[in-house]
């Protein structure tokens, strides 16, 4: 097993979850296997208990882990599939070592930071790399580690100790080390200052770790003697010296990467690149294939004609806090070619109350809601904007506009159809109301009121589809059953169906047992689709997740072209754009849907300077 720590340094919010992924894509298009490893150094068990608001989505694994948000990026860039493991933080790590010392395993022994914590690290990371995460026999060629944080945090020190150790004990040539920095551009003279970066290695120097490859995030390319000052300062060579300039979309790292060569500066330090006349170790490839992203990259750059999503939750506009909905938005209007503009609508801004206290936020909001061509409610827990999400889910069920409702937003639309239609006005989740008479979202029974951490259904359970000709089955490619990734406390009360089936709603997908609810749809509506799961976990570039894909088609008046190709190609549950191309590019999937609607390609140039044309007439 070969290492490679992804570390950062000067600032925060450099990419390194990013960089860290791209960095095992290159690795993976030289003909490398990569699993990966993010470490948390927060006393969190896990990331299940934090807040959005405070640290971004929380990633939920096929194994019911509820993990850090760079694991989405893993999975997403490498197609993978971690386990809770993967992530590490100290809650774990304390946790362990507590554990084994109240079990006596350290009798007589004074348990410390050193040796028994660093220990514990490193016998962690060991464990972990070797398990097998790409759907293939037996362990990887090479685990990216990246630890979180920033160098010099104190909370990481027992980590960088215990790396500074591990990468003594499997010596060079199995370990190398990126340490990603910032090159900051001074305004009024437009230099690219070294300094920060020399600051950050010396610190990392002096815990014991040396940088073998720097990556410098700056907004443009490094100048060849700020690369030279930087080599000469932190003894790197200049070589083994890449910039993450600023580009137009993440798909462009790998690339960046790539055409800077740092996967062959990573595999000369890993000593997998052959010299030249013998063959390379594990058969690495020097020239990287990297097609579908280079295809994807340009794509996303060139689509132009707009498909507008309302966002209806609670943490609008930060992004990080819905980061898999908005990759999942992404990768469908990416293969719909269409530009995905992500209106976000504060729940609480739609309601009542905000009428009166602040009726021009109130009038934005709904102004928002109804310009968009679909509505898009995402997981949440807690009462507050409830109220405005069931008013985007009627506003969208009374004017056909598509609509996908995730977890809460599946249970938000049964909570208005119950009121709306069947007339209960206090019909209502007991999450929000425990003493409702009408209770159609209940607490489910295996469930823990009193424990917080991991005590919620979660992970990956099967759903079987009831009725053959929904829409969700369609898009699922006609399947009989689907995986997907749960995180929920509530149900729909299983009693209340035959009620609610009255009203007009259909429960296409239920569990093995039959009395859990997990797809609703409206069958007399162009696109209402509600789940308890959370599709957007198993989305990928290319692969978009089938529920997102469905309401990104409808919201460009394009599903039932999408569910026809969607049933006709030969795949299991999640849709792949591979298999139904007509000219060798995956990413063209609707050949004779050109958005001027009669089928016929436009000149060169094309219609609102859109999808076929790069601008010199080239077929993308
Ligand atoms: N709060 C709801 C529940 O626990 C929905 C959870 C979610 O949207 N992830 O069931």
């Amino acid at each position: 097993m070969k290492y490679v720590l992804v570390t950062g340094g000067v600032v925060s919010g450099l990419g390194k979850g990013v960089t860290a992924s791209s960095i095992g894509v290159v690795l993976k298009a030289s003909g490398l296997r990569v699993t990966s490893i993010k470490i948390d150094p927060y006393l969190n068990t896990d990331a299940g208990t934090m807040s959005p608001f405070e640290h971004g989505e929380v990633f939920v694994l096929d194994d019911g882990g509820e993990v850090d948000l760079d694991l989405g990026n893993y999975e997403r860039f490498l197609d993978v599939k971690l386990t809770r493991d993967n992530n590490i933080t100290t809650g774990k790590i304390y946790q362990s070592v507590i554990d084994k010392e109240r079990r006596g395993d350290y009798l007589g022994k004074t348990v410390q930071v050193v040796p028994h914590i660093t220990d514990a690290i490193q016998e962690w990371i060991e464990r972990v790399a070797m398990i097998p995460v790409d759907g293939m026999e037996g362990p990887a060629d090479v685990c990216v580690i990246e630890l979180g944080g920033t160098i010099g945090d104190i909370e990481s020190m027992p980590f960088i100790e215990a790396l500074g150790q591990f990468s003594y004990r499997v010596g060079p040539g199995n370990f190398c080390l990126v340490h990603v920095s910032l090159v900051p551009v001074l305004n009024v003279v437009g230099e690219q200052k070294t300094k920060p970066t020399q600051h950050s290695v010396r610190g990392l120097r002096g815990l014991g770790l040396t940088p073998n490859i720097l990556a410098c995030r700056s907004a443009k390319p490094l100048e060849e003697n700020v690369k030279e000052k930087l080599s000469q300062f932190c003894h790197v060579p200049a070589a083994n010296i890449i910039t993450l300039y600023d580009v137009s979309n993440i798909w462009h790292i790998p690339l960046l990467l790539r055409d800077q060569k740092a996967h062959e500066a990573i595999l000369r330090e890993l000593n997998l690149l052959g010299s030249g006349r013998e063959p390379n170790l594990l058969g690495v490839a020097k020239k990287l294939e990297l097609e579908e992203w280079t295809k994807r990259a340009t794509l996303c750059d060139m689509l132009q004609e707009p498909v507008k999503i309302a966002m209806v939750g609670k943490y609008t506009g930060l992004s990080d806090s819905y980061l898999s909905v908005l990759k999942a938005l992404l990768h469908a209007s990416i293969v719909c070619h269409k530009k995905l503009v992500v209106e976000w609508v504060p729940a609480t801004d739609l309601e009542d109350k905000t009428a009166k206290e602040a009726p021009d936020v109130y009038k934005a909001a709904w102004k928002l809601l109804k310009g968009a061509d679909g509505v898009l409610v995402p997981g949440g827990f807690g009462d507050r904007g409830v109220q405005g999400k069931i008013l985007a889910a009627k506003y969208a069920r009374e004017n056909k506009v598509p609509f996908l409702g995730i977890c809460l937003g599946m249970q938000i639309a049964v909570i208005e159809i119950a009121r709306s239609v069947l007339g209960l006005n206090d019909a209502d989740s007991t999450e929000f109301d425990p003493e409702t008479k009408n209770p159609c979202v209940i607490f489910m029974p295996e469930g823990s009121k009193t424990h917080m951490g991991g005590t919620m259904r979660l992970g990956t359970r099967r759903t079987y589809f009831q009725v053959a000709d929904c829409k969700s089955a369609k898009l699922y490619g006609n399947a009989n059953y689907v995986d997907e990734r749960h995180r929920h406390r509530y149900e729909v009360n299983p009693d209340m169906i035959p009620e609610l089936e009255a009203a007009g709603l259909s429960f296409v997908g239920k569990d093995e047992t039959g009395r859990r609810m997990e797809i609703v749809e409206l069958p007399d509506h162009p696109y209402f689709v509600g789940v308890q799961f959370h599709p957007e976990f198993k989305s990928r570039p290319g692969k978009p997740s089938a529920l997102f894909l469905g309401l990104i088609a409808a919201a460009c008046g394009q599903l039932g072209n999408v569910m026809q190709i969607m049933q006709t190609s030969n795949h299991d549950a999640m849709p792949s754009t591979k298999g139904y191309t007509s000219n060798g590019s995956t990413l063209t999937y609707m050949p004779k849907t050109y958005p001027n609607g009669n089928g016929v390609k436009p000149a060169n140039g094309s219609l609102n300077g859109t999808i076929y044309s790069n601008g010199n007439g080239v077929h993308v």
